[in-house]
């Protein structure tokens, strides 16, 4: 279901943040997930209606609504999927060890260097390996617009979060770290 109010410059709330999370997610940068419609929401809207062949407006109206999926509830995997393709599509990194659902086959299979209950043999992690600034710049990435969302993000001592929330450089034993050269992104 779209949303049913319009959501314009100026507009604040969850529908606003749902709104700049779709955005993201569709690839386009709508600034930090913080509910206010502020410029660069505006100019990925705008960026967006004129990719979707939409009216260019900067409202998001029913057809701009229908076309992100907003108000939609996710799919079973999705945001991950998402961001494994963002990882490759912007950032050039090989996405692997992920068997989600919804997931490209060439992502898969999942390895036996990760325990049994890890979240990869459960369908809910990726690892994206590359570069060090490509995934130093992919982390920066899903922490500023899906931080909240993500259930972790394994990259570096200083760039993790554990349920949604940034947590401390001592937080994952340095094991965890070694075994992770790559961005861990579990959803
Ligand atoms: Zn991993």
């Amino acid at each position: 279901m779209p949303v049913a109010t319009l959501l314009k410059k100026g507009s604040a709330g969850s529908e606003v943040a749902e709104l700049q999370s779709k955005l993201a997610a569709a690839g386009f940068n709508a600034g930090p997930v913080d509910g206010q419609f502020g410029s660069l929401t505006e100019q990925a809207v705008l960026a967006f209606q004129a990719a979707k062949g939409l009216a260019v407006d900067g409202v998001v109206g029913p057809a701009t609504s229908a076309a992100l999926g907003l108000g939609d509830p996710p799919a079973a995997g999705s945001l991950l999927v998402q961001l494994g393709l963002i990882a490759e599509d912007r950032f050039g990194l090989d996405v692997g060890e992920c068997d989600a659902p919804g997931a490209p086959a060439r992502w898969a299979p999942v390895g036996s260097g990760h325990s049994p209950n890890s979240f990869h043999h459960r369908g809910r992690a990726f690892d994206a390996s590359g570069s060090a600034s490509s995934t130093d710049a992919f982390a920066a990435f899903v922490a500023a617009n899906h931080g909240p969302e993500v259930a972790e993000l394994i990259h570096s001592p200083n760039g993790s979060i554990k349920d949604g929330v940034r947590v401390p450089s001592d937080f994952w034993p340095q094991a965890t770290f070694d075994a992770h050269h790559h961005c861990h992104v579990a959803v």
